[in-house]
């Protein structure tokens, strides 16, 4: 909550100051900065592991901490495909968590829901706010859509 001062004027024209109090909706604030700055999420070391956002993601780009991830998974890439930056990877194979403590987002499958949704899914229903924008992965609309249509073959 902070103070904020209007200006309005009188029938005689007078202008005259008025206080009033504005409050801020931080998490409405914080989705609008996720839309602004286009960066893929990332899960801080605040998650208490409720597992809400997993189902949430349409890429399935969520995992609990020390579980094995796959780019098939939630997906319809499988078997040997090369990735954007030239990459060969099986969509099959496990690959070693991120996190062996909390849940946590793959990058190479996070699309910050570009195709599907307005807003990232997992900051929407995260009970803590703990998923935000990652500044080691900021990414283009057009790289993200890239990847969504990627990532299920569109
Ligand atoms: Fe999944 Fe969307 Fe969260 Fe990325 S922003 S992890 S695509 S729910
Ligand atoms: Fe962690 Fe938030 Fe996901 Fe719950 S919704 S598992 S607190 S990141």
């Amino acid at each position: 909550m902070v103070l904020g001062v209007i200006l309005h004027k009188n029938k005689d024209k007078y202008v005259e100051c008025q206080k009033i109090q504005i409050s801020f909706n931080f998490k409405t604030l914080r989705r609008s900065t996720l839309r602004l700055k286009k960066m893929a999420i990332i899960i801080t070391d605040e998650c208490i592991n409720c597992g809400a956002c997993e189902p949430e993601c349409p890429n399935t780009a969520i995992y609990e901490g020390a579980d094995d991830w796959r780019y098939k998974d939630g997906t319809k890439i499988r078997g040997k495909v090369i990735l954007a930056d030239g990459t060969e990877v099986d969509a099959d194979a496990a690959q070693t968590p991120i996190s062996d403590d909390i849940y946590y987002i793959v990058p190479g499958k996070c699309t910050e829901c570009k195709g599907f949704h307005e807003e990232p899914q997992c900051a929407a229903v995260c009970p803590v706010d703990c998923c935000i924008p990652d500044d080691n992965h900021v990414e283009s609309e057009e790289t993200l859509l890239n990847r969504q249509a990627f990532l299920h073959n569109e």
